[in-house]
């Protein structure tokens, strides 16, 4: 084939994935004569996850579009917020707990696997179960598999689950979800969790929730007021309004395991979210 030069652009927000020489306006690439733009657009670092639109010579054009010699390329980012068919579910990566957490306390579908299990199973799971899979390792975001991806911008938690809000735009029920495992929560009283209660929690509170999936108890408790905060948060800037607050009497929330910390200092169940 004969290679074609084209000349490409990036908007601001893919500025982070490309060479600096490529953050300045248009660059020539040259191109084999035969890969799809969208495989242009990866070798120069972009996620195709992250791409909203292509426009070429000033008419939208497909990823699978080959360019041509002498084509002027515009590379789009994904509009805010992004819509999917049905309510967004997602899947973290490794990396990703303590974000994966985050969504959970909003009640926002987000499994998360504790141990790395590979990039190949993951991607499976993301199309076996629909789950938009995110991430902050590109690799993994250009699996063919995927059933659909995200990058995560941020390295901080709460600048993280704000990026997340702010391009799913998921409904939020804080408060109905397993930061543990990500079940969903049901009320229970006081009695029908004796059992999984330590003697000073029993005496001092009595408001109570439990996973209907791995019976993780949940009562207001030490970390209430930072989870609460993250919640209060969360709600004034992104929810609509008609989100669901389940908790019987307002929110209740830190788990038998939040008293058990791990070695890391972080607790196993609600919190440090
Ligand atoms: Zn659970």
């Amino acid at each position: 084939m004969e290679r074609a030069e084209i000349r490409i652009e990036f908007v601001p927000e893919l500025h982070v994935f490309v060479n600096a020489r490529r953050r300045d306006g248009r660059s020539a690439v040259t191109t084999d004569g035969s890969s799809t733009l969208g495989h242009v657009v990866e070798s120069l670092g972009v996620p195709l996850t992250e791409v909203g639109g292509l426009v070429v010579d000033g008419a939208a054009a497909d990823a699978s579009h080959v360019p041509a010699a002498g084509e002027e390329v515009a590379v789009l980012a994904v509009a805010r917020p992004q819509r999917l068919a049905g309510p967004p579910r997602f899947l973290l990566d490794v990396h990703l707990g303590t974000l994966a957490r985050r969504l959970r306390l909003l009640g926002v579908d987000a499994a998360y696997e504790s141990t790395d299990i590979g990039d190949p199973a993951l991607a499976a799971r993301s199309a076996a179960e629909q789950r938009v899979l995110l991430s902050r390792d590109r690799g993994l975001l250009h699996r063919r598999e995927l059933w659909a991806g995200a990058y995560v911008y941020s390295h901080r938690p709460a600048d993280q689950l704000r990026d997340v809000l702010s391009r799913f735009a998921p409904p939020l029920a804080p408060w109905t979800r397993c930061t543990a495992c990500n079940g969903t929560l049901r009320e229970a009283d006081k009695t029908s969790v004796r059992a999984h209660l330590e003697h000073g929690t029993e005496r001092s509170y009595d408001v109570f929730a439990q996973c209907t999936a791995c019976d993780q108890v949940y009562w207001r408790g030490a970390h209430h007021e930072q989870l609460s905060g993250i919640v209060t948060e969360a709600v004034a800037e992104f929810g609509d309004g008609t989100a669901p607050t389940a908790a019987p009497s307002g929110p209740l929330h830190t788990s038998v395991a939040a008293q058990r910390r791990r070695p890391d200092g972080a607790a196993v169940g609600a919190g440090p979210a």
